[in-house]
């Protein structure tokens, strides 16, 4: 196995960019830091006094309705899913984000400008080993006919259905394994969705503020808004497994099992997580020395779009 899969990593320069807040509609500036070893993902929000920061770990996440939210410390972070889900693929265990907002900017409602950003930043390997969890007995979480289903396996995967009753979404079901460069190609580039009479209700009650064709996929009831159309014919299901990946980062660790999600969103993502986390005998902690080499992700995010407009 290649050494570098084994240790932590962080970003090797400060990064700034800046974008819309997706739900706060605010202009807001985010820098990535780099950080020490076993430090794990933090985001402290430099408007407020004392710039309290919070961890990003299952135990403070606050809010889930329309996006993840953690909170601590007198201060909330919102809409971290998809920073958290290119920070994972990207091997980055150890960074400070500063917000000067409540929440991650959403640029184009994917991930991709997230692993540009990344890409610009690097990743620098440190001299402290990595801990991976490791499930070794099934645990499901279900809620209705929704659920979350996790197993042993040799490596990362997961297998996502959705079914929405719409005549271009129905029922989508995609089976995704983690390499070196199937994320940037399959998975990062699928944006947010959401449903015209459902954005026009949130926006009427102050959410969604910096919604539009620009960060989202917006169905009315017979079709898609967006002018270019889709980015791939099932980028629902597969902006889904984005979304799941951001909150399984949440467990603090990689993780090596099988997953299967119905159905679900980040309400049960995260309720699965904190289960996950705090059962004991149903996982355990193994440092990558003794995995396959097919879990690791890359050390650097694959290459994926032109210049990014989001740099300040
Ligand atoms: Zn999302």
């Amino acid at each position: 196995m290649n050494e570098k899969y084994m240790m932590q990593h962080t970003v090797e320069r400060e990064v700034s960019c800046r974008g819309i807040g997706l739900h706060s509609g605010a202009k807001i500036v985010m820098k990535l830091r780099p950080a020490p070893p076993n430090f794990g993902v933090r985001f402290r929000r430099m408007d407020l006094g004392h710039h309290p920061a919070v961890v990003a770990h299952a135990h403070y996440v606050v809010n889930t309705s329309l996006a993840t939210s953690i909170g601590a410390n007198g201060a909330t972070v919102s809409t971290i899913e998809h920073l958290m889900a290119a920070l994972y693929v990207s091997s980055v265990d150890n960074v400070l984000i500063e917000l000067d907002g409540p929440e991650v900017p959403i640029f184009d409602g994917s991930a991709a400008p997230l692993l540009e950003i990344l890409r610009e930043a690097g990743v620098k390997e440190q001299n402290v080993r990595r801990e991976c969890m490791v499930i070794t007995r099934p645990v499901l979480l279900r809620e209705g006919e929704a659920f979350v289903k996790a197993t042993p396996a040799d490596h990362f995967q997961v297998r996502y259905t959705i079914d929405f009753p719409h005549p271009l979404v129905g029922k989508q079901t995609l089976l995704w394994s983690f390499n070196e460069t199937t994320f940037g190609r399959e998975i990062a580039r699928a944006r947010t969705f959401g449903f015209l009479k459902d954005v026009e209700r949130m926006q009427s009650h102050g959410l969604a503020q910096g919604g539009s064709l620009a960060n989202a996929v917006v169905f009315d009831d017979f079709g898609i808004l967006n002018q270019g159309g889709f980015r791939y014919i099932d980028e629902c299901v597969r902006h889904k497994i984005l979304d799941f990946m951001g909150d399984l980062a949440l467990a603090g660790k990689p993780m090596i099992g099988r997953f299967e999600v119905h159905k679900a969103g980040h309400a049960l993502h995260t309720a699965f997580i904190k289960r996950l986390v705090s059962l004991p005998g149903h996982h355990s902690f193994s440092t990558p020395a003794y995995m396959p080499a097919s879990f690791f992700p890359f050390t650097n995010p694959p290459p994926l779009c032109g210049p990014n407009p989001a740099f300040s």
